[in-house]
């Protein structure tokens, strides 16, 4: 039987505890639970922070207010998190590797599974990938740019059936514990809707990038691929034994019944879109309910610029997004067929083509009307 694998996101500030830099006795007690994971059966993918903060610990001046110090804070830094990593599981003989993304490599359908494939091949001889973006090289179009969506991306990647976002938070809250004596927290979320986003708002901790807002991001793209996400709190005695065993204060979010499957899970992570689709009700309703493909006549009109093959969002008339895909037809085609019957497509293009504008298998579906 395939072993259950379980994604762990470490936060900076989980890593620190707080402080300037890497804090190992933290590391060690985190190694030491995720060894007693491996040993009850499970596979264990960590997405590591902590580059940016463990390379300013090493410079004699502060630095890391620009990106470019950033970056350069990340190169210094990725080595040491690494060592440190490796260092601590050879305690106890388990092997790591380290594997650093950017959105781009996920993007491109033929690099993602290259990266699947070697994720899977770590995890079949039993080494620990330790996974961070490739901060040094991200430019502004390919950044992931907060280790929580990276995390769903390689929770994706790696078909894992948990992901667990360590914060220094304890979850999601009905309002900011900082300042309302009666914020509860939030023990289980089945969907994530505008009224959680506008809860969970912005911002993260002084050294990570990531706040309530991209968790809820992770975890809606984790659920939608039938990935179960927790959200506890790092500096918790045993907390990802407690997580495990359900015994942890934390906000669940839980799995979809009928998660996307297979290619349109790569559809649901990594690509970031081109431009949009806007569509009339007739064209949501048999999207939604039918689970069709969407034609062209459904299309009222386009936003940006895209080519054939690019990723689209999808919108109703009221700019709500409801699905994502790939799309047929560039954005100059549509303008010359929206609103045209399939079987007009030829004539009105001048040559043979698509007579779909976003098949049903290339597409995700996002939201109900
Ligand atoms: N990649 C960054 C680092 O290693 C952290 C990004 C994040 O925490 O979201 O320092």
């Amino acid at each position: 039987m395939k072993s259950e694998i379980v994604v762990i996101k470490l936060g900076t500030s989980v890593l620190t505890a707080g402080e300037k830099t890497l804090n190992k006795p933290r590391m060690v007690e985190l190694v030491r639970q995720c060894v007693q994971l491996k040993r009850q059966g499970y596979q264990v993918v960590l997405v590591s922070s902590g580059a940016v903060a463990a390379g300013r610990a090493q410079l004699p001046k502060p630095c890391g207010s620009s990106l470019k110090e950033k970056q350069m804070l990340a190169a210094i830094g990725q080595g040491q998190l690494i060592y440190t990593w490796q260092t601590l599981f050879s305690l106890y003989n388990i092997p790591v590797a380290q594997m650093l993304l950017t959105r781009a490599d996920v993007e491109h359908r033929a690099r993602y599974l290259t990266a699947r494939d070697t994720l899977n091949e770590l995890l079949h001889h039993n080494v620990v990938p330790i996974i961070n973006e490739n901060d040094a090289v991200s430019t502004r179009e390919i950044t992931v740019g907060d280790n929580d969506n990276l995390s769903a991306m390689v929770a994706i990647l790696a078909n894992a059936n948990k992901l667990m976002l360590l914060t220094d938070q304890v979850g999601l809250f009905t309002a900011d514990p900082r300042n309302d004596p009666d914020a509860k927290l939030i023990a289980e979320v089945r969907k994530v809707d505008d009224k959680l986003r506008a809860l969970a708002g912005g911002g993260g901790s002084n050294q990570g990038t990531g706040g309530m807002a991209t968790k809820l991001q992770a975890a809606d793209i984790a659920q939608r691929a039938g990935i179960e996400t927790v959200i506890a709190k790092g500096s918790e005695v045993d907390i990802i034994t407690k997580v495990m065993k359900n015994d942890a204060p934390s906000t669940t979010f839980v799995r979809f019944d009928a998660p996307v499957e297979g290619r349109k899970k790569w559809l649901l992570s990594a690509p970031k879109s081109s431009g949009a689709l806007i569509i009339d009700l007739g064209a949501c309703e048999a999207l939604i309910d039918s689970g069709a493909s969407l034609l062209a006549k459904g299309i009222i009109s386009t936003q940006g610029e895209f080519k054939r093959g690019d990723l689209v969002m999808v919108k109703n008339q009221h700019g709500h997004v409801i699905a994502k895909g790939l799309c047929s037809f560039s954005d100059s085609e549509l303008s010359i067929i929206k609103g045209c019957h399939s079987s007009e497509i030829e004539d009105e293009l001048g040559c043979k083509s698509s007579h779909v504008v976003l098949h049903r298998d290339d597409m995700v579906l996002l939201e109900c009307i």
